[in-house]
């Protein structure tokens, strides 16, 4: 393991040991912000992200070839941090969260593709497999410019995308995408996988399987 790899390992670390037993943290937020930056830039994210990626890879395509006739098959993903990377916004912002500066930066259409996932994108498509994006990106602000985003980097080719909308009720992000899932269920599609850089992207089941990437940066409940 390489002095970069610990670091963004006793990062996450860090970070569980802090949410977890909300002890006093060991390192300070100008250190942790330095570790982040350091796991992003050494290729250490990029190089996990491509593992996650070929595994679903190999998933969808062994799921795709056993299909039965009568199934449309789906793959449900996120888009922030999970085909889209806002890195360079959140490193312009030093990993601030703020709101009008992120609408802007959505409104721009400029977050990169993170390539391992868009080849996850571009396999479930070439096997006839839907994929249906659920991000927690809001209407009506956030969507023309998340359309523009997928469009420019090659993954327009999707069947849906669902915002998060004004008339959402769920009490978190989790419980929102898990009953979205259960409707997409009742539609009659088979999601055979569902993937996403969150627990809450994931949690709940209503998938055959579930692929979780690194996110070091940010936390949604
Ligand atoms: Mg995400």
């Amino acid at each position: 393991m390489n002095n970069v790899r610990k670091l963004g390992v006793g990062l996450m670390v860090g970070w569980v040991a802090m949410v977890g037993a909300r002890a006093e943290p060991d390192l300070n937020l100008s250190e942790a912000k330095e570790m982040a930056r350091a796991y992003h830039d050494s290729g250490a994210y990029l190089e996990e992200i491509e593992q996650v990626a070929g595994w679903a890879i190999g998933w969808i395509e062994a799921r795709a070839e056993r299909r039965t006739a009568d199934e449309r098959l789906v793959v449900v993903m996120d888009v922030d941090e999970t085909v889209l990377s806002n890195y360079p916004h959140m490193d312009e912002q030093d990993f601030g969260y703020v709101p009008a500066a992120w609408v802007k930066w959505v409104e721009r259409s400029a977050a990169p593709a993170i390539e391992p996932m868009q080849r996850v994108f571009e396999t479930a498509r070439h096997h006839d497999v839907a994929v249906i994006f659920l991000t927690g990106r809001a209407e009506p602000e956030e969507v023309t410019g998340t359309i523009k985003n997928l469009q420019q980097v090659g993954m327009g080719d999707y069947e849906r995308i669902i915002f998060k909308g004004p008339t959402d009720t769920a009490p978190t992000a989790a419980e929102r995408k898990r009953l979205r899932r259960i409707q997409l269920e009742q539609e009659g599609w088979t999601i055979i996988a569902s993937l996403g850089d969150q627990g809450s992207d994931l949690a709940g089941g209503h998938a055959e399987r579930i692929f979780k990437l690194p996110n070091p940066f940010y936390k949604v409940p």
